[in-house]
């Protein structure tokens, strides 16, 4: 890393025609929040709830969960904390949870669909995020969404939960947003029907460059056809940008594309709010933003949509 780029850091992500963006940090569990908060950056966009379930030989109780959310949340110090639920299945099993066996676990039952199987399961997370709540800025984001049923569904377990706390008299913040991963083809085509329904998006392009382009992401065999910068990839990174920015919420990328530096201006440039990547690349990705102009770079990212070829990457 740049000396220039290390210095910086810590300044606000402003573009140099005056656009702000929000730059973020993914992070896998609580350690790696406080290492993140460490790292002048805006927010946990990404924290991914999996080790909890995978660190142990059972379930974590709810608990434990809400220990581990809260110490998240604090170490940010008021600093936003995007709490995904549970993504398990796919190439992610637990040791003590039979998942049925599937000849294409990644088109299987994973994510939110294991969830909505289980609402004992999710109910326990839910509650545990909730309380969590009432101790800084979190939101709530579901992975996997491609039908709207799933997100109302997932939604009603969510106020079932509200209103159990509620009437226990445990504390939650009633503001707390929620937000849905864009990680389907389906959740592209549908992205204005979802975005009236949740407070934020944030793309996943790992899954979504996956299954748009139907390329395995583990699968060394494909991987040269695996490439986020696919012009479908881009398109729909646009579309989802467009139809968020119409019904005025905010829409994030926390796939790997977000913290390619090769990629900052072109998703400066198709709209993106937030950028949200393992905390180390966050400085390099806030100077390239910052030397970037906006007006400029919305022109090339129009060019850039037109082309049929894969331009980058
Ligand atoms: C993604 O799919 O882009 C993503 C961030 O989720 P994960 O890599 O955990 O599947
Ligand atoms: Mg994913």
């Amino acid at each position: 890393l740049c000396k220039k780029a290390k210095e910086n850091a810590d300044l606000p992500c402003i573009t140099v025609d005056g656009r702000k963006l929000s730059v973020c940090a993914n992070a896998g569990s609580p350690e790696e929040a406080e290492q993140a908060a460490a790292y002048s950056v805006d927010g946990i966009g990404l924290f991914r709830s999996e080790f909890l379930y995978m660190r142990q030989r059972r379930f974590p109780t709810e608990e434990e969960q809400f220990e581990a959310y809260r110490s998240a949340v604090r170490s940010m110090g008021g600093r936003e904390v995007t709490i995904r639920t549970l993504d398990i299945g796919g190439d992610k099993g637990l040791d003590y949870f039979q998942l049925p066996k599937e000849e294409n676990p990644f088109l299987g039952c994973r994510a939110i669909r294991i969830c909505l199987k289980r609402p004992d399961i999710f109910k326990t997370q839910l509650r545990a995020i909730l309380r969590a709540s009432a101790f800084g800025r979190v939101r709530i984001m579901f992975p996997m969404i491609a039908w709207v049923e799933e997100l109302e569904k997932a939604l009603e377990i969510l106020n079932v939960c509200k209103k159990e706390l509620r009437e226990e008299g445990k504390l939650f913040d009633e503001g707390v947003e929620t937000g849905i991963m864009i990680e389907t083809p389906a959740a592209v085509i549908l992205a204005q029907e979802l975005a009236s329904r949740v407070d934020f998006f944030s793309i996943g392009t790992n899954d979504l460059t996956q299954y748009m382009l139907a390329a395995d992401r583990g699968n060394p065999e494909v991987a040269p056809l695996y490439n986020p910068f696919h012009p479908a990839v881009l398109r729909s990174i646009h579309h989802v940008i467009r139809a968020g920015h119409e019904r005025h919420i905010p829409v994030g990328m926390c796939g790997e594309l977000a913290g390619n530096i090769e990629a900052a201006r072109l998703l400066l440039g198709l709209g993106l709010d937030e950028f949200s990547m393992s905390a180390p690349s966050t400085p390099r990705i806030k100077q390239e933003l910052r030397a970037a102009n906006y007006g400029e770079a919305v022109g090339a990212a129009a060019e850039a949509l037109k082309s049929p070829y894969t331009i980058l990457g």
